[in-house]
């Protein structure tokens, strides 16, 4: 049996980011893919914003489809807030193309990648992990990393805990005559949870989808047919994506022998349903510290536990918020949207500060900026930020 310093299991985005860090810090590792590729099925918009372009660590290439600049944010009731930076502030991707992308970063940097390797089980014996394959094969590791998305199967029985909640998402790619190409609109109150999204693409279609509490494809169908979607459909649809999306990310991600990361380990933005960025924010030190840990010999508890207040250190505060910015928004009415959402339409200094310093990965630089631009009558308002930002 091949025994390995690290496996992970997973080849999404985090889990070929931490084999990439596994690898270039000097472990052996394996990087096990149930599918025969990376990237598939798609389960995601693919919007990336800066900072998740730059940890991704890609040059340009095919997975870039589009710039995106701006945004339009609408309330149930019609209030329109729109803005739009002089730069590009986030990007389009194929999540196939840049799935298969990382993964190839990852090989480049010497890990062993095993395709259509199925993880059934995990045995831990004599501080070794034992990992049995669909077909009877057996791989040995000291540690393993868990990236195995949303349904973290082998991680929940391993202990480490769930997320706070997981969304129902779904999305259509549709022929569709977006207003403005390059912003992306987001609709407030179509979906409790978090909200439905119109992502404009080249070439005349979109990505139309939401995220819920529950009722993802039903509620999507429902949103196709509101009038402000209905009448810009310029067909049907052309793809499908289904997939869940956890929130509040899990209390425990490190346990004797084994580390979680991504989705596995609810590592998703709450405000915008963003889970790359914060995945390979945390893939990167899980990476690192599984190496190391593996080659001190030392793959306990109390070791691997490093990686879970290094991550929480650089990610932790900003879920925090995010899941009360969430939870906020989450218990306002309808009619507290549009009154929110027509206040903020009503600031020009404000829409210019979202226009300069608004961040799709780090929300809470923004809002600490938008504290300051608030004038006596948005009382209500500061109140709302404050207890966002705690
Ligand atoms: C509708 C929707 C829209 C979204 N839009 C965006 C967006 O625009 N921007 C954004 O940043 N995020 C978005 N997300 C979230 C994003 O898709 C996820 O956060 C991201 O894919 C998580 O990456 P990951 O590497 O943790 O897991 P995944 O990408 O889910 O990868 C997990 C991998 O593990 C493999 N695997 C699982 N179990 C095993 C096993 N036992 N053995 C071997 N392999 C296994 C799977 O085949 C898969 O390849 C969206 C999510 C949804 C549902």
């Amino acid at each position: 049996m091949e025994l390995f310093d690290v496996a992970v299991i997973g080849a999404g985005p985090a889990g070929s980011m931490a084999a990439k860090y596994a690898a270039k810090a000097g472990a052996s590792t394996a990087l096990l893919e149930e599918h025969a590729g990376a990237g598939w099925p798609v389960q995601c918009a693919g919007l990336l914003g800066q900072e998740a372009m730059a940890e991704s660590e890609l040059s340009v290439g095919p997975h870039i489809l589009h710039a995106m600049r701006g945004a339009t944010v609408l309330s149930p009731g019609g209030q329109r807030l729109d803005f739009k930076a002089k730069a590009s502030r986030a990007w389009v991707v194929d999540r196939r193309l840049f799935d298969q992308a990382m993964l190839a970063q990852a090989a480049a940097r010497g890990a062993d990648i095993h395709l259509c390797a199925n993880v059934r089980q995990i045995r831990r014996e004599r501080e070794r992990s034992i990992l049995m394959l669909a077909g009877g094969c057996e791989i040995e590791s000291k540690v393993v990393i868990s990236a195995e998305g949303v349904s973290a199967l082998l991680a929940r029985r391993a202990g480490i805990s769930p997320p706070q909640m997981i969304l129902s998402g779904a999305q259509v790619q549709v022929p569709f005559a977006a207003d403005d190409p390059e912003k992306v609109e987001v609709h407030l109150g179509v979906a409790p949870g978090l909200f439905g999204w119109v992502i404009p693409l080249d070439g005349g279609s979109a990505r139309i989808g939401l995220c819920a509490r529950d009722l993802g494809c039903e509620r999507l169908r429902s949103f196709l047919k509101t009038d402000i979607i209905k009448k810009r459909l310029r067909g049907s649809p052309v793809a499908l994506n289904v997939g869940g999306l956890p929130l509040g990310p899990a209390a425990v991600t490190a346990v004797e022998g084994l580390l979680a990361v991504g989705d596995a380990a609810g590592q998703v933005k709450p405000t915008s349903g963003g889970g790359i960025y914060p995945g390979l924010v945390a893939a990167k030190i899980a990476g690192g510290v599984a190496a190391a840990a593996a080659q001190e010999d030392d793959c306990s508890a109390l070791r691997l536990m490093e990686y879970d207040r290094l991550w929480k250190a650089a990610l932790g505060r900003e879920l925090e918020i995010g899941m009360r910015v969430n939870r906020m928004l989450g218990r306002m009415s309808d009619a507290e949207l549009d009154e929110l959402v027509g206040y903020l339409a009503r600031k020009p200094r404000l829409i210019k500060a979202i226009e300069e310093h608004g961040d799709i990965d780090r929300p809470s630089r923004l809002m600490v900026r938008m504290l300051g631009h608030l004038d006596w009558d948005a009382i209500r308002l500061a109140r709302l930020l404050g207890y966002a930002l705690g």
